[in-house]
């Protein structure tokens, strides 16, 4: 099993890290071919208009929409859940649609702009920390949009089939409870 790294700009080697540290191999995405040698994607944090060009000038926009929770589970982190949203607001942008959730960039304003805090999710009784950096927003979820975690009432970890998306970076913290649970979600083993 090997897990592909969208590895254009923001902190793709801090994912790289994670899941090396669990086990499982990795590879860099920088150009469509490369999506053919990998079993999954991992969309980092980091600034989602300039992935989004670099995924419409290399040509990966295209498969990623088309295979994205079919053959290729994807796990996005802050910009990666942004460009994995159906809808993008503030100010609108185009998305890979792949999870029906409406997000809202940059949304929680300059007090908590980026704060690191503990909270809950569904996937332990432990709360986990969350590193939140210009994160966005989400503010409406479809029917077919699992909740793993809030804050403040809003969804921060959601889930639509294998497609697993953090409006937070846990891949800037020590736990590695998310990233266990995505390698599930690849290996099938929900
Ligand atoms: N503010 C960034 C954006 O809108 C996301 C920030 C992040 O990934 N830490 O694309």
């Amino acid at each position: 099993m090997k897990i592909g790294i969208l590895a254009v700009q923001g902190d793709f080697e801090a994912h790289q890290k994670m899941i090396e540290r669990l086990g499982a191999e990795t590879a860099f995405v920088k150009a469509a071919a490369d999506l053919e040698a990998v079993d999954a994607l991992v969309l980092p944090g980091g600034e989602s208009t300039t992935q989004l060009q670099f995924l419409n000038d290399e040509g990966l926009f295209q498969p990623i929409a088309e295979r994205g929770g079919k053959t290729l589970p994807i796990f996005g982190t802050c910009a990666g859940a942004i460009l994995l949203a159906k809808e993008v607001k503030n100010p609108a942008q185009a998305s890979l649609g792949l999870v029906d959730m409406t997000v809202v960039r940059n949304a929680y304003g300059p007090q908590i702009e980026s704060c690191v805090t503990r909270g809950i999710t569904t996937l332990s009784d432990q709360p986990i920390e969350m590193v939140f950096i210009r994160a966005p927003m989400i503010e409406r979820v479809g029917p077919g949009v699992e909740v793993m975690a809030r804050r403040d009432d809003k969804p921060i970890l959601v889930r639509q089939g294998r497609i697993l998306a953090a409006t937070f970076h846990p891949e800037l913290t020590e736990d590695a409870t998310i990233h266990s649970y995505f390698l599930k979600l690849v290996r099938d083993e929900r």
